[in-house]
């Protein structure tokens, strides 16, 4: 890190003690920043960046609500409105047994950049809960999404915070969600969630996004180096939301996916994954991996070790953060790994992400390469304003559009700073800049 940054740094640490993961997004922006704190003085003057690390607004609540046995139960709900420079607070809720204050506001962190580097009008926020969906009933997760939301609702609106899903959060969930604000406010305010149901103001393409995105920015990067998605043996960890459309994009261009995991192990399917069998157990049974590995002679469950032990081509880590380490790093290149693309936030630690770099491995970040989910919930507020709804193809073609447009920003901008091929810098720069010139224009708020 520059050392004009390293004040700046000390005090978020001394700010915010014990949230590694806030720690870790934050210095893994401030690496980047040095070469233009050190061009546009006017930044370090407003004190932009120590304006950026604290939050606007931070809510935490309680969430009682009552199980299948009659029981009380108690978690804890967040809402951290990050920054609202370019728009209002965009963000999903995260219901995750891990999730914590420093889970939030990492989360919130990246999502600025990231929405900035969409180039459509979204600020950054993020929020969710301690409240684990696994294993409960469908009556017990709508108790839960009518608690949370009867707090949550006085903070939201389609000008204000739009919030929208992420891990353990899918249409399920905001369906019950939206009901809820529908019901305390009277109002049929559709653009204040994204992610809804596609006969109730959701947006065709929307499910898909993230892993689509993901998969067309892979194929960017690929094509600086004259190649391309088509032939190639593509490993994609996690079985969720992002890696079930990671897998339909990367198969469409002619990848074979080989693997897909959930916490519980992961599968190596060497005749390349069954995706309406993957679709069946995940989005309608809500099944393990091992579902998969019992229906499908091809394939094997694996319990140890990760999917990155797998000999590939592209990896598309699609779970969570910090599921790549340094050690996977160093298997996935003596594999011969080409690309790696994050479809998951910060699922590569920083060691991995540095031998990647190091290496000449074409990496792109998550703040650029899984915006596409954000943009087109992005595109869901456009159609509920408009009162509109457009065609799957139309909505793809303007996801596509901007993903290729994120990549030749972040490609220019790393170039323009000296850097070519880092995308992480030029994720960084371009999306800072962005947010930090508006900041400067609306004067010390
Ligand atoms: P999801 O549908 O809930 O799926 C998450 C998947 O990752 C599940 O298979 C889950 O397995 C696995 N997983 C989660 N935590 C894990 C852990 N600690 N260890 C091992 N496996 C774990 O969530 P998602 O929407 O796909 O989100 C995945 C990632 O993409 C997250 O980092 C999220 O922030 C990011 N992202 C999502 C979107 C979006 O539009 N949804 C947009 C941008 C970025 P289990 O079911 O066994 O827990």
């Amino acid at each position: 890190m520059d050392s004009a940054l390293e004040p700046v740094f000390a005090q978020v640490l001394r700010r915010n003690p014990g949230e590694v993961e806030f720690h870790q997004a934050v210095r893994e922006v401030f690496d980047s920043l040095g070469p233009v704190i050190k061009r546009n003085p006017q930044y370090a003057d407003a004190a932009v960046l120590e304006r950026l690390c604290e939050p606007e607004r931070q809510i935490i609540f309680r969430v009682p609500w009552v199980d299948d046995n009659g029981r009380v139960q108690i978690n804890r709900g967040f809402r951290v409105e990050y920054n609202s420079a370019l728009g209002p607070y965009k963000g999903g809720l995260r219901f995750h047994p891990s999730v914590y204050l420093g889970i939030i506001k990492f989360l919130g962190f990246e999502q600025i950049f990231k929405n900035a580097l969409t180039g459509l009008p979204i600020g950054g926020g993020k929020g969710g809960s301690d409240f684990d969906p696994h294993g409960k009933s469908d009556a017990e997760v709508m108790r839960f999404c009518q608690s949370f939301m009867t707090e949550l609702y006085r903070h939201l609106g389609e000008y204000t915070d739009v919030p929208a899903g992420d891990i353990g959060v899918g249409g399920r969930e905001i369906g019950y969600l939206f009901g809820q604000y529908k019901r305390i406010t009277n109002r049929y305010e559709s653009g204040v969630l994204t992610g809804k149901g596609i006969g109730w103001g959701g947006s065709l393409a929307r499910t898909e996004a993230t892993g689509y995105g993901t998969v067309i920015f892979a194929e960017e990067m690929l094509k600086t180096r004259g190649q391309s998605l088509d032939g190639k043996r593509v490993a994609v960890s996690g079985g969720g939301n992002v890696a079930i459309y990671a897998v339909e994009k990367a198969q469409a261009l002619g990848a074979k996916v080989v693997t897909f995991s959930d916490s519980s192990g992961y599968i190596v399917d060497e005749a390349g994954i069954d995706l309406a069998l993957l679709k069946d157990i995940k989005e309608v049974r809500r099944g393990r991996v091992a579902d998969y590995a019992a229906e499908r002679s091809s394939a094997r469950m694996v319990s140890e070790g990760t999917v990155w032990d797998v000999p590939v081509d592209v990896a598309l880590p699609c779970a969570t953060q910090n599921e790549l380490t340094g050690a996977d790093a160093k298997v996935l290149l003596s594999n011969g790994v080409l690309a790696v693309a994050e479809g998951a936030n910060m699922p590569t630690t920083p060691d991995a992400a540095v031998l990647f770099q190091d290496a000449g491995v074409l990496f792109g970040p998550g703040k650029a390469a899984n915006a596409g989910g954000v943009a087109t919930s992005a595109l869901e507020m456009q159609q509920n304003a408009g009162r509109d709804a457009w065609t799957f193809e139309h909505t793809e073609e303007r996801l596509t559009t901007i993903m290729v447009d994120i990549h030749a920003s972040c490609a220019a901008t790393a170039e323009e700073y000296g850097h070519p091929g880092n995308y992480v810098m030029g994720a960084n720069i371009a999306g800072f800049r962005k947010v930090a010139d508006a900041m400067l224009a609306f004067g010390l708020i």
